[in-house]
């Protein structure tokens, strides 16, 4: 159903993702170039709840492609997952001649989004902002590339300490629930291992698995990538480090958790491009008529998803990428 969109509202939600500048300015400069009127919502859906609404022109975004973080500022906000927090929100949208909505965040954020546009007969388009890359649908979201490049960046770094001692370093990575992040630094920093949740589940003890590997080979360092998440009490580089302690204590171990330098730096030329094709994208799916769908990248085409799809839906690790790291690692 196409319908006249005056004035469009932007927000990013969530945890900030390099990259989310350059889709406020291609969401921007593309609504203004189909002479739509644009609202930059501050902090997420605090600001829509609070009405931190700012009018948007082409010069609002300028000098900001190359800038990490999100210039709307971001926020996790409990209200919004209430009735009246959306209620409240709709209101002011209504009140602010807002008539469609364009949301950068992850899958917290998409969830948001769908529940909204369930309730109120608002179009929503999601953009993957996150730098977990775990939004089934795309086969990259905004931001991971350049946090995978700066945590690459960083075991380098350790690589040279690690090698100078005979330890066992884990370095543990964010991607909530998701590898991606630990599997590909992995393979792209050439590190021994990584311990991700979609190899085997809790079935599959990965550690020993490393370990039993490590006695075919002739290193006397190693360093194992390490997902954060967390599942029954198992995961994390501490966990993993303590067992080292307690079951192989003929190895030393030590634990680096990179934390929230991850998200931060400017974004990878990467990141960059692909925010700009997807800004872009969001508004001309509004301009067709699409509402709820998630703008995603496959096979280097711009595609729609379903939000409800998007947020649902496990995106599988590809299986070649772990047998890639454990051929390599020898
Ligand atoms: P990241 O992947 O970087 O952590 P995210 O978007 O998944 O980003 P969340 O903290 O899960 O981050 O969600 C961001 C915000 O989205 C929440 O603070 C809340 O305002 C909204 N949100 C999340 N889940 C829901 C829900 N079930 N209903 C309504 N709103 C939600």
């Amino acid at each position: 159903m196409e319908r006249n969109i005056k004035t469009i509202g932007i927000l990013t939600s969530g945890g900030d993702a390099p990259g989310m500048n350059a889709a406020i300015r291609a969401i921007t400069r593309t609504a203004r170039f189909h002479d739509m009127n644009v609202v930059g919502i501050m902090r997420g859906y605090q600001g829509l709840i609070e009405k931190e609404f700012v009018r948007f022109t082409s010069s609002s975004v300028s000098n900001t492609i190359q800038r990490g973080g999100t210039i709307l500022k971001t926020a996790r906000c409990k209200e919004f997952m209430t009735a009246e927090g959306r209620k409240k929100a709709y209101e002011n949208m209504l009140e602010a001649g807002i008539d469609a909505l364009v949301v950068i965040g992850g899958n917290g954020s998409l969830t948001g989004a769908q529940l909204f546009a369930r309730e109120y007969d608002i179009p929503i388009i999601g953009l993957p902002g996150t730098i977990d890359n775990d939004l089934y649908g795309t086969d990259s979201t905004i931001g991971y590339d350049s946090a995978l490049n700066t945590i690459v960046d960083c075991v380098d770094k350790i690589r040279d300490t690690a090698n100078s001692h005979d330890r066992i370093f884990f370095i543990e990575v964010m991607g909530r629930d998701a590898g991606f992040l630990a599997q590909n630094s992995a393979i792209a920093s050439g590190a021994e291992a990584a311990i991700i949740p979609e190899n085997g589940g809790t079935d599959v003890d990965q550690l020993a698995e490393f370990i039993e590997r490590g006695k075919r080979k002739s290193k006397n360092s190693a360093i194992v990538l390490v997902s954060e998440a967390h599942k029954n009490g198992v995961g994390g580089a501490m966990y993993y480090a303590e067992r080292i302690k307690n079951e192989y204590p003929q190895f030393d171990a030590r634990v680096t958790i990179l934390g929230h330098l991850q998200r931060g730096g400017t974004p990878t030329a990467y990141d960059r491009i692909l925010a700009s094709r997807m800004g872009y994208a969001a508004i001309e799916a509004l301009l067709e008529g699409q509402r709820n769908v998630m703008i995603g990248i496959k096979n280097d085409e711009i595609v729609y998803v379903p939000i409800s799809r998007a947020i649902k839906m496990d995106k599988p690790i590809n299986q070649e990428l772990i047998a890639v790291l454990n051929v390599l690692s020898m």
